[in-house]
């Protein structure tokens, strides 16, 4: 606290609000950079406790019922995703590869011909 207090009066004698304004911005960035250490750990925390989840040796019902709420939605994702993964597959087995032929003597002709390789026409 006592750096914190040199800092703030540093700050005011300096008779600068400016230099104010840059302490305090800086000490904002310190708290959100403390701030978000603190969500890290805590994410730690639910990792360490969904892990003992299943390993089965989560006793306390709150965290069981917390857990049971992740299985479920691991439950939805996976639904999901099959899902996804069905109307990704079914588009490309449907679809038959566009053949192209020579308006002028029939022949099948690559997508990207510009003239015909039977008769020499030239394509659009
Ligand atoms: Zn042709």
């Amino acid at each position: 606290m006592a750096f914190l207090d040199k800092l703030t009066a540093a700050a005011k004698s300096a008779g600068d609000k400016a230099n104010a304004a840059i302490e305090i911005g800086k000490l904002n960035m310190k708290i959100k950079s403390e701030t978000a250490s603190i969500e890290q750990f805590k994410a730690q925390i639910g990792d360490l406790l969904w892990a003992q989840y299943q390993a089965g040796s989560v006793t306390d019902p709150q965290i069981v019922a917390l857990c049971e709420s992740i299985a479920a939605a691991n439950t939805t994702i996976d639904d999901l995703q099959a899902k996804i993964d069905q109307l990704k597959v079914e588009p490309e087995a449907e679809a038959a590869p566009v053949e192209r032929h020579c308006p002028q003597c029939g022949a099948p002709v690559a997508q990207d011909a510009r003239f015909c390789n039977s008769c020499g026409v030239r394509l659009e």
